[in-house]
């Protein structure tokens, strides 16, 4: 079975002002790759605050637009947070859910991402759930075992795996410029379908998405792509760059 790709840029916060964002998309604009967008899903996750300030822009260039985290509740009284109902309301897609920056600095549990996979599926919004080992877990031998117990805590609120697209995301790579070798990404992401074969079925392993992420850019993402389990990336640093573009073309 033939996975189409999908390629994220992870925006974090930034750029610093909206007029930088525009004049990113521009460049964008100049040197967009002619690629099979039947084979090349792209999505860009901008800060919450600019969810729906780009849409058009993203939307004239064939992207997707999605969110960076959505809440674990449904509308109520819950101040500073929102949806994944406010995310679809919007005409969004796709959020991030679990990536390592809200797990870290924000004590995001196993347990809140998975409420928030729960949230998202009862909306209908798609995730890319970000999942991946810190170096010391690496180091000593735990990497497939924590990548199950994050990818397993979600298994049971999972209903719809159309909606669902897995980021591979080892700590230590992210934003360290130390990307994982094309092998040991392959090596991870095959144990992580391996696992979702077992968990739930071989027919869910055998479609879900797996991106791998941590410091992709222009020159290291050509040899990442050829392996088997790499079905695109998640990106950060690099997707604030001109040459974003030359990752899409490398995966188209
Ligand atoms: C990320 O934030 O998801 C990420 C992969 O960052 P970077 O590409 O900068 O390592």
């Amino acid at each position: 079975m033939s996975r189409k790709f999908i390629v994220g840029g992870n925006w974090k916060c930034n750029p610093k002002t909206y007029k930088e964002c525009n004049e990113l998309l521009k460049a964008w604009k100049k040197a967009l790759p002619n690629v099979d967008r039947s084979k090349v899903e792209v999505v860009i996750c901008p800060p919450a605050l600019w969810l729906t300030s780009f849409t058009e822009s993203f939307e004239g260039l064939g992207f997707g637009v999605c969110a960076q985290n959505c809440g674990k509740t449904d509308a109520g009284a819950f101040t500073g947070e929102w949806t994944a109902a406010n995310l679809v309301d919007l005409g969004l897609k796709w959020t991030l859910l679990g990536h390592s920056e809200r797990r870290s600095l924000y004590g995001e549990t196993d347990e809140d991402v998975a409420e928030k996979v729960g949230k998202c599926q009862e909306a209908g919004l798609g995730v890319i759930l970000c999942i991946g080992e810190k170096l010391e877990e690496r180091e000593g031998g735990k990497t497939d075992e924590v990548n199950k117990r994050q990818l397993g805590a979600c298994l049971p609120k999972i209903k719809d795996w159309d909606k669902i697209v897995i980021a591979y995301e080892p700590v230590w790579a992210i934003g360290t410029g130390k990307v994982a070798t094309p092998e040991q990404a392959e090596e991870t992401q095959k144990a992580i379908r391996a696992y979702l074969s077992q968990a739930v079925s071989s027919a869910v392993a055998e479609k879900v998405r797996i991106q791998y992420g941590g410091s992709v850019n222009p020159e290291n993402c050509a040899e990442l792509i050829k392996q088997p389990n790499i079905d695109g990336f998640l990106v950060g640093g690099a997707s604030l760059k001109p040459s974003f573009m030359d990752i899409i073309s490398a995966v188209g």
